[in-house]
C-alpha cells in the first residue's frame, strides 16, 4: 500500500482517537480497508466507560483536550486514555470519580443518593499509569500520561476528606445497592462516544464536551466543537462511524457572515437502538485568557 493511501485509511480514526499513524499502520488490513473503532467487548465494559464518562464530563474546559484526554486507545477488553499532564485535570478526575458513601442517617431511601462518584470504582497503580476497575468484574480503563505518584498523592488527599473507599479491595454494601439500582442507561452509546471523544473537540485552545441523558435520548454538548461537517462524517458513515443518521440540522459553520451567540445543532438518530442524540455546539470561541490561567492556578491549589 502506498504511504499516502495508508495515511488516508487511518485519518478518521486519528481524528476520533488522537492515535498516531505509526501506531495505527500495523492494524491496517488491506487496500481500501479503513480502520474501524472497536466497541467495548461486553455490557460491563461499556457500563464502566459510560459511568466514568458521565462523571468526568463535569470538568468543563481546562485545556484544548476535551475532558483532558489527549489520546484514546480503544480495544475490546480495555480502554486506555492518555490524559494531559495537568494537575488540575488529574485533580478533577480523582474528585469526580472517587466513590463517596454518605452517612445513612442523613440520606434518602435510594442507595444511589448515598453514593457519589462511580459506585464500586477502585484504582490501582500499574506500570506507567493507573488502572480503574470494579472488584470482581473484568472491565478496565487504563489512565496514562502522568506520574502515578501524582495521582496517588491527589487520591490520598481525597482519602483524608472522604475515607479510603477508592482503595478498598471489595465493594461496600451501599455501593453494591447503588450499582444494582441503576436503571438501564444507554451505556453502549456513551461508551462509543468516549471511544471517539477527540471527534468532539474543535481546533481552539479550550474544549469541553458534556453528555447527559434526557428521556430516551442523549444530549451531547460542546462549547467549541469542530465544524459540524467533520463531526457528522465521523459519527455517521465511514469506517469509524456509528451508523447514526442525521434527522435535523441548524448549522452556521459555513456562513460567510458573523453570527453572534448562535451555535449549531444536529439531531442524530441511532437506528440500532432507536435513541436520539441531540448535539449542540455552543460556539463560545473561548481563548486562553488571564481568567483561565487564574482558574487553573486556583484549581491546582484546591484539587491537588
Ligand atoms: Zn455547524
Ligand atoms: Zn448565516
Amino acid at each position: 500500500m502506498n504511504p499516502a493511501a495508508a495515511l488516508h485509511l487511518t485519518a478518521d480514526r486519528r481524528r476520533s482517537t488522537g492515535e498516531s499513524h505509526q501506531a495505527l499502520h500495523p492494524l491496517l488490513s488491506g487496500p481500501g480497508q479503513g480502520l474501524s473503532i472497536p466497541a467495548a467487548r461486553d455490557a460491563e465494559q461499556a457500563r464502566l466507560e459510560a459511568e466514568v464518562f458521565q462523571r468526568v464530563c463535569a470538568m468543563g474546559g481546562l485545556s484544548c483536550h476535551a475532558l483532558g484526554i489527549v489520546r484514546v486507545r480503544p480495544q475490546e477488553d480495555v480502554l486506555t486514555l492518555r490524559l494531559v499532564d495537568e494537575p488540575a485535570v488529574l485533580g478533577h478526575w480523582v474528585e469526580f470519580l472517587y466513590p463517596r458513601v454518605s452517612d445513612i442517617r442523613d440520606a434518602g431511601e435510594d442507595p444511589r443518593d448515598r453514593v457519589s462518584g462511580v459506585p464500586g470504582l477502585r484504582s490501582a497503580r500499574v506500570p506507567g499509569g493507573v488502572r480503574l476497575y470494579r472488584p470482581g468484574l473484568k472491565a478496565a480503563i487504563l489512565l496514562r500520561g502522568f506520574s502515578p505518584d501524582r495521582w496517588e498523592r491527589i487520591a490520598a488527599k481525597r482519602e483524608g476528606v472522604y475515607g479510603s473507599v477508592l482503595r478498598r479491595p471489595d465493594w461496600t454494601t451501599v455501593e453494591e445497592a447503588a450499582y444494582d439500582a441503576q436503571r438501564v442507561q444507554p451505556f453502549d452509546i456513551l461508551s462509543s462516544l468516549l471511544r471517539r471523544i477527540r471527534a468532539t473537540a474543535g481546533a481552539g485552545p479550550v474544549n469541553s464536551t458534556d453528555v447527559w441523558t434526557s428521556g430516551r435520548g442523549i444530549r451531547l454538548e460542546t462549547t467549541d466543537g469542530p465544524p459540524c461537517s467533520d463531526l457528522v462524517r465521523l459519527l455517521t458513515k465511514g469506517p469509524c462511524g456509528l451508523g447514526w443518521e442525521v434527522t435535523a440540522k441548524t448549522c452556521t459553520c459555513r456562513c460567510d457572515h458573523p453570527h453572534t451567540s448562535t451555535g449549531c445543532s444536529v439531531d442524530f438518530l441511532d437506528p440500532a437502538t432507536g435513541r436520539p442524540v441531540w448535539y449542540s455546539n455552543l460556539k463560545w470561541n473561548r481563548t486562553l485568557d488571564d481568567n483561565r490561567v487564574e482558574t487553573l492556578a486556583r484549581l491546582r491549589s484546591v484539587l491537588t
